[in-house]
């Protein structure tokens, strides 16, 4: 499932592409995706410009001229990819079959310049929604998030007075949206190693100096795993088909069995499962 940093590749990677460019035309190949599309809005968006591409959490809004908004969200396995002169645009996809690739192609954006973007989503968990940019402030998702892992509002006072009281498991709370919005469980994993915490650990009774180690290796580890252009595990790609490389930086994700990488840590990595998530850490560097 794409977490901050591949919503934020994809972000990047639409900004440098459509960016100003007016919407010729819309054609809804298949509605139901996680909430069913209404054709009549967006169709709305034909003619109109692109002015400014946003990310709040793992949400993705294209605001376009006219406080139109589109919000999408790539669920588990949604991506967008570019199309010019029926060509896409790099190759390195997914599938090697196009054929079994197109099944999968629900909305497909036009543009003046005749580029095209595609929604792709194979597990149809992701969704596309229009809604007045002037009132996004409202949207009930929103609402209830917390603040942005790499904006400065995330940071040791804000941890501190939203923890002290939380007789939770620190993973469960770096899970929870509306504490910070944008981790999930691979990120979560990484971070907490770095940090050398436990992820049974109760929130309520984690030292200063603790918290101060996540907030910093929290913001480390996305901005690092962005340049990297985020994970590829199993289905993300950035919007040209790239894959991403953080997963070659992984220190325990996946890594069940392995030596800890840790500078003279001969502990093995060990998996067991919190709140329903495959839950990875040395069991000698997070006591
Ligand atoms: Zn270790």
């Amino acid at each position: 499932m794409p977490e901050l940093p591949e919503v934020e590749v994809v972000k990047k990677s639409l900004l440098s592409k459509i960016i100003k460019l007016k919407v010729k035309k819309v054609k809804v190949k298949n509605v139901n995706l996680r909430y069913k599309i209404d054709k009549k809005s967006i169709n709305s968006l034909k003619n109109k410009k692109i002015i400014s591409i946003k990310r709040i959490s793992k949400y993705l809004l294209i605001n376009f001229s006219n406080d139109i908004t589109l919000i999408s969200h790539l669920g588990m396995t949604g991506r967008f990819y570019i199309e010019e002169k029926k060509k896409i645009l790099k190759s390195s996809f997914y599938y090697n079959n196009l054929t079994k690739l197109r099944k999968h192609d629900h909305v497909v954006f036009i543009f003046n310049n005749r580029l095209k973007i595609i929604y792709n989503d194979i597990r149809k968990f992701g969704f596309l929604m229009i809604a007045k940019t002037s009132k996004l402030k409202n949207y009930t998702s929103f609402i209830k998030l917390g603040p942005d892992p790499l904006k400065n509002k995330f940071n040791f006072k804000y941890f501190k007075e939203k923890s002290i009281n939380k007789k939770i498991k620190i993973k469960d709370l770096l899970m929870n949206q509306s504490f910070v919005s944008g981790l999930g469980n691979i990120y979560v994993n990484e971070i907490l190693f770095k940090s050398k915490i436990n992820p049974y650990f109760l929130a309520s009774n984690l030292k200063d100096v603790d918290i101060k180690k996540i907030v910093k290796y929290t913001k480390n580890i996305l901005l690092k795993a962005i340049k990297h252009g985020g994970s590829s595990i199993k289905d993300f790609h950035s919007f040209d088909g790239a894959k991403g490389h953080y997963q070659e930086k992984f220190y325990v994700y996946g890594k069940t069995g392995l030596q800890c990488s840790s500078k003279d840590c001969k502990a093995l990595i060990s998996k067991v499962v919190i709140s329903q998530r495959a839950t990875f850490y040395c069991p000698n560097c997070q006591k």
